[in-house]
């Protein structure tokens, strides 16, 4: 009983954002690292496509169990997991390392991995991500490799910011480096999606939102 009224629920959110980020021509991806086999398995069902995951096995063994979807990775990535990258990943949005995305790009055959540079846009040196005086080299070398390509800039506003100024930055920089408005722009998650939508994001990234009954 309590496990179908918890899918009645993630699926109500899963439909009423799902229409919401489509009426603003806006890719929705399911950050599904807490979230349990059953609730993937429900929103797969649904017609959800995109799934991101933060550690790489994780990654791995759901996109074995669901090849027909889409699965994003978002976390840092250490050396020896690359090749789960390389393999499974259908974006790899986490990129800030010239070495480790050497590592991944050894594991792509077949086929071209699309990245996105992971921006430090606050300058928090907590935070991941590259500086912003660091993207157009990082930007070239990686698109110098055969197996990866840049499709865009990814970045995480700090809790404790102005996120609608980091997401404007992270706009700029992406017109820029692409020459108007190509590149994707994945920024946005569950706190503040809505200002990143208006400030130009292509890509939001939802968890909590969509996965947690606590989150309205
Ligand atoms: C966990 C995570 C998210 C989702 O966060 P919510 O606030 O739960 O929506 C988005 N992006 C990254 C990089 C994450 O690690």
């Amino acid at each position: 009983m309590e496990v179908a009224s918890d899918f009645e629920s993630l699926l109500h959110r899963w439909h009423s954002l799902h229409r919401e980020l489509d009426s603003a021509g806006v890719r929705l991806v399911a950050v599904s690292k807490y979230a349990s086999d059953e609730a993937v398995a429900c929103l797969v069902d649904a017609g959800q496509k995109d799934f991101a995951e933060s550690r790489p096995q994780a990654l791995r063994n759901r996109a074995r169990s669901w090849p027909v979807c889409a699965w994003h990775m978002i976390g840092p990535v250490q050396k020896n997991k690359a090749k789960y990258i390389g393999r499974y990943a259908s974006i790899w949005h986490s990129v800030e390392d010239i070495e480790i995305a050497g590592q991944v790009a050894r594991y792509v055959e077949g086929r071209v991995l699309p990245v996105l540079l992971q921006v430090n846009v606050t300058g928090n040196p907590r935070q991941h991500g590259i500086a912003v005086d660091e993207v157009t080299q990082l930007f070239e070398q990686i698109n110098s490799m055969a197996q990866l390509r840049v499709d865009g800039l990814m970045c995480m506003a700090s809790r404790d910011a102005d996120a609608r100024a980091a997401f404007r930055h992270l706009r700029c920089l992406r017109d820029e480096l692409f020459g108007g408005s190509l590149g994707s722009l994945c920024m946005g998650m569950s706190g503040d999606y809505r200002i990143a939508i208006e400030e130009g994001a292509t890509i939001v990234r939802l968890g909590t939102a969509l996965f947690s009954d606590r989150c309205a």
